[in-house]
């Protein structure tokens, strides 16, 4: 695995494997890699010539109360399990690289930036639009891989990818969860043991929903409810972002249920943010 940290050296490499014939498959994280991140590597090996992972901690994506600071680093141990995933290239940049002194372009994709989790991290999808544009530029991805736990993500970066017309396929790769149903996150890290015993309330509550949802039911203030329900039932979290019943095309909210729809919530436990989602098929009517 060849490690590389100027954006110029990323640039002029992922170039030669394009003129080889070898396109890129390129993974975008933040690092403290978990099996969610790997398995959108092993996504990407299967799929392409050249599998390229970025580590980098975006701090314009985090806003100032945020986790900028004490998000989880551990270089070093992911290195090694990107190593044995046999990556072919890991970059690692460093923001004074990636925002030198006079940056100033920034990448707004309007609409769905202010939805959900948008409407509580008021400057993050610009900041995360800005960062895969860059990134995209520097590592020239064929196919880039994203995970369904971030489905706000990848819905921003399908718009952004279309509307800008980069040749770019966005995969979204499904959410690997811990064996309780707790979805796995960096952050997952920071809860204490019992925050980590009632964290899979929000699976629990988005499953007892999709179950509703599959038996029939197409009220969504009722879906809603049962679902906000559960999740105040557990006494651990401590605030609740959003908890709903959306559009995944549109990410707005719905009051009817038809075809499929996206159940999402974002929770707070201690002082730690989760969030968790869900695509459900509606029941035709018959
Ligand atoms: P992050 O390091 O949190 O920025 O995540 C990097 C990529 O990994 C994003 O595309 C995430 O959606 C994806 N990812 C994070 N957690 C999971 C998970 N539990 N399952 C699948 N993909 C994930």
């Amino acid at each position: 695995m060849e490690l590389i940290r100027i954006p110029r050296i990323m640039q002029d490499t992922a170039k030669e494997h394009m003129l080889r014939g070898k396109p890129i498959g390129f993974v975008p994280t933040m690092g403290a890699l978990h099996e969610g991140h790997l398995s959108l590597v092993r996504r990407s090996k299967q799929e392409n010539r050249i599998t390229v992972v970025s580590i980098f901690v975006n701090p314009i994506q985090f806003g100032p109360a945020e986790d900028f600071q004490n998000y989880p680093r551990d270089t070093e141990g992911d290195s090694e399990k990107l190593r044995k995933e046999e990556v072919d290239i890991l970059f690692i940049p460093d923001a004074s690289l990636m925002y030198p002194g006079g940056f100033s372009t920034h990448v707004k994709v309007e609409g769905f930036s202010d939805k959900l989790c948008g409407a509580f991290r008021p400057s993050h999808f610009r900041g995360v639009a800005t960062v895969v544009t860059k990134l995209f530029n520097i590592v020239n991805p064929a196919r880039a891989y994203f995970g369904q736990k971030d489905f706000q993500q990848t819905v921003v970066i399908r718009r952004m990818v279309k509307d800008l017309a980069m040749d770019i396929d966005i995969v979204m790769c499904p959410t690997i969860r811990e064996r309780d149903g707790l979805a796995m996150s960096s952050r997952n890290a920071y809860l204490n043991e019992a925050q980590r015993t009632a964290a899979p309330v929000v699976f629990r509550a988005l499953n007892e929903a999709s179950g509703l949802v599959e038996s029939g039911i197409i009220d969504a203030a009722h879906i809603q409810q049962k679902m906000q329900e559960r999740i105040l039932a557990e006494p651990a979290v401590s605030g609740v972002d959003y908890i709903g019943v959306y559009d995944p095309i549109t990410l707005n909210e719905l009051s009817e249920l038809k075809d499929e729809i996206l159940l999402a919530a974002a929770v707070k436990i201690g002082r730690t943010r989760l969030i968790d989602n869900m695509l459900v098929n509606v029941k035709k009517e018959r």
